[in-house]
């Protein structure tokens, strides 16, 4: 009898157990927030968007499958949407004012809190590898322009011209911008700040890539890449690279990576106050990151953000019409969402 009700216990925590396994989320990824409407979208061009996310989604999960570490799963998921022409990192980076394409990634270990960044870099084929090297290679957190590059072509990246960015819808974007700001309707898009800084058109979409992984042994990583913002001028380094603004991680509170109006991200801190929030205050990460996001929509800034805390727990809010983002769980379970 006594054995009997021990295996009975034994059988329902196996059940409970399997069943939170199953339900917790190992990665988190975003290609981008903005004005994404359905009725702008080609059903091809939606299928492209969710083959992609689906296969960045994939080519991380078999990295914490084979009990490789949540770095390499961040690694891994990033190249994928970096190499893909669909977002703006890597190939299908937006254009700078000048007709450049200037990248700009960060990576963050959550259980070391080792990070590393790159910004207005122009040969490196994968950023998010240059921001890795800076983590690992170096003693520095943060490297910018000529001499990232430089660091990163040493470290035995792959480094490609400068051309090997280019793509005809980002081209034509930047030129459609251009016209714009020369117009007086679209500067009614801005405020003045945002026209000191050279962005007046807050309607354009945004498409900076992001993942959160959570690996086998517990421990968190956040990364993010961008070509940053059209028009941008004047060397102008968006959040995305600065720990604390769009990308932190902490395995104590949450991975996060944000996507958006990138000066916002920075003024607010967001990643860190999500981060501190929960450390603090003991916040969930959903509450966090929503108190967050509606400061920087308060201010007047637009996007949204990922994050993953260590017990598999998602968020992805955003504040625009959608946002590319994708889940994947456990037990392998992957949903892609576009819209809100
Ligand atoms: N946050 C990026 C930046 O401001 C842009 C984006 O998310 O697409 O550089």
């Amino acid at each position: 009898m006594k054995s009997l009700k021990l295996l009975l216990v034994m059988l329902f925590s196996w059940v409970t157990l399997a069943a939170s396994a199953q339900q917790k989320y190992v990665m988190v990824i975003h290609g981008g927030a903005g004005t994404i409407l359905k009725k702008n979208m080609t059903p091809e061009k939606e299928a492209a968007y969710i083959a992609a996310l689906t296969q960045a989604l994939k080519a991380g999960y078999a990295e914490i499958k084979s009990g490789k570490s949540s770095l390499d799963a961040v690694e891994a998921t990033i190249h994928v949407m970096e190499n893909s022409p669909l977002f703006n990192a890597g190939k299908g980076a937006v254009f700078t004012h000048d007709g450049r394409n200037e990248l700009d990634a960060a990576i963050m270990n959550g259980k070391t809190l080792e990070a590393g960044a790159v910004a207005g870099v122009t040969t490196i084929k994968n950023p998010i590898s240059a921001a890795r090297a800076v983590m690992e290679k170096s003693e520095h957190v943060m490297m910018m322009g000529a001499g990232a590059d430089q660091f990163a072509k040493e470290a035995g990246l792959e480094i490609v011209d400068p051309k090997y960015f280019w793509t005809k819808e980002r081209w034509d974007g930047l030129q459609k911008a251009i016209k714009e700001d020369s117009t007086k309707a679209v500067l009614d898009h801005g405020s003045k700040k945002s026209e000191l800084l050279g962005i007046k058109n807050r309607d354009y979409k945004f498409g900076t890539v992001g993942c959160v992984a959570l690996d086998k042994a517990g421990n968190l990583a956040a990364g993010t890449s961008t070509g940053g913002m059209t028009n941008k001028k004047y060397g102008r380094v968006g959040d995305a690279p600065i720990i604390g603004a769009g990308t932190y991680c902490n395995n104590e509170t949450a991975g996060i990576s944000c996507t958006g109006w990138g000066e916002f991200y920075i003024r607010n801190v967001v990643a860190k106050t999500i981060s501190d929030l929960m450390e603090y205050k003991g916040l969930s990460v959903a509450k966090a990151s929503k108190i967050a996001l509606d400061k920087v929509g308060k201010m007047g800034g637009d996007g949204g953000l990922i994050a993953l805390d260590r017990k598999g727990n998602v968020t992805m809010p955003f504040n625009t019409e959608g946002m590319y983002r994708g889940t994947i769980t456990a037990d392998g379970k992957i949903e892609v969402l576009i819209y809100k």
